[in-house]
């Protein structure tokens, strides 16, 4: 499948990466304001191909995304200093409207996959501006924050991330919600698990890992001002879905018209990913507190785009 990146700074670089180290693509397109960067990360990065798996990799024009499976979207410009939030979401706006005017041009057959942030508010951006059904246009949402939850408590467990199942909802940012009545470990339900191996999820573990998995990226930018490997690793993992009709559960961002009436918001849930985009959406059977807090993050995000609207 071909796939198409507009912003090939940070985040859509480790993207193309981790695509071409999946062997999930066989094109990559990259697109970006700047032709110069776009160039030399497509050349730098087909360096990689010969020791992974066959893929083209090229820099391109809008023109060259046509064809395309998936783009994804990772254009943005950066914070102006003593720039405030919305004044930046304002800016991105205006990038995501002169963005998707082309992709509706060139590529209106492409499911879109949105990486800027914030993510949430993007993807209502996008879902606008492209006009395409919203589960054609969605965004990472909290696939990288449910990574780092399943990564916790898979070694607080001594097993393995991938035998953790477990949900991080809502808001990509400071309101999500950890959805620790759900969580599992292989069949058992964590806390048994946990009890069982004599390790259990006492209130001090609770504490930590809420606070590591929502405190992950202010923690990272303060070492190296940006995070980009783990979003790139999970926005090939979602194009891996769509390119093989994996119907794979993964908390992706969506435009919802209603969620627990909450109206036209997009964040994420647990939905079914495969070559149609999100099929499926799944509701959580929560405890009363987590759904309130999912609601709350809910009414957050929807102050923000109402505020940018
Ligand atoms: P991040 O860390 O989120 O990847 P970067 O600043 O590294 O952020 O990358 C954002 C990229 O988006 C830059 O390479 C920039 O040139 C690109 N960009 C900004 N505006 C546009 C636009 N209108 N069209 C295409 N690319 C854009």
């Amino acid at each position: 499948m071909k796939v198409g990146i507009i912003g090939t700074g940070m985040v859509g670089s480790a993207t193309a990466y981790a695509l071409v180290l999946r062997g999930a693509a066989s094109e990559i397109v990259l697109v970006d304001h700047d032709p110069a960067l776009a160039q030399a990360q497509a050349e730098d990065i087909a360096h990689a191909v010969p020791f992974v798996h066959p893929c083209q990799v090229r820099a391109g024009d809008y023109d060259a995304l046509e064809g395309a499976g998936v783009i994804v979207i990772a254009a943005g410009v950066p914070q102006k200093p003593g720039e405030d939030r919305l004044s930046l979401l304002g800016r991105n706006a205006e990038v995501f409207a002169d963005v998707i005017a082309h992709t509706n041009r060139v590529a209106r057959e492409a499911i879109l996959l949105i990486a800027s942030n914030p993510v949430d508010i993007m993807t209502e951006v996008a879902l606008r501006a492209s006009g395409l059904p919203a589960g054609r246009v969605f965004g990472s949402g909290t696939v990288l924050d449910t990574a780092r939850f399943r990564m916790l408590l898979g070694s607080h467990l001594n097993i393995a991330a991938e035998s953790v199942h477990a949900y991080v909802l809502g808001e990509h940012g400071d309101s999500e919600v950890l959805a620790w009545s759900t969580a599992r470990a292989g069949s058992e339900a964590l806390t048994d698990f946990a009890d069982q191996i004599g390790n259990p999820v006492t209130e001090a573990v609770r504490a930590r890992v809420d606070e590591a998995v929502r405190r992950a990226a202010y923690k990272i930018i303060e070492g190296k001002g940006a995070t980009w490997y783990g979003i790139g690793a999970g926005l090939a993992r979602i194009v891996q879905a769509i390119r093989d009709d994996q119907r794979a559960v993964l908390t992706v961002s969506k435009v919802m018209e209603d969620f627990d009436g909450v109206k036209d918001v997009a964040l994420s849930l647990p939905r079914v990913v495969g070559a149609a985009g999100i099929v499926e959406t799944l509701q959580p059977q929560l405890t009363f507190s987590e759904r309130k807090a999912l609601r709350a993050s809910a009414e957050t995000l929807r102050e923000t785009a109402l505020q940018l609207a």
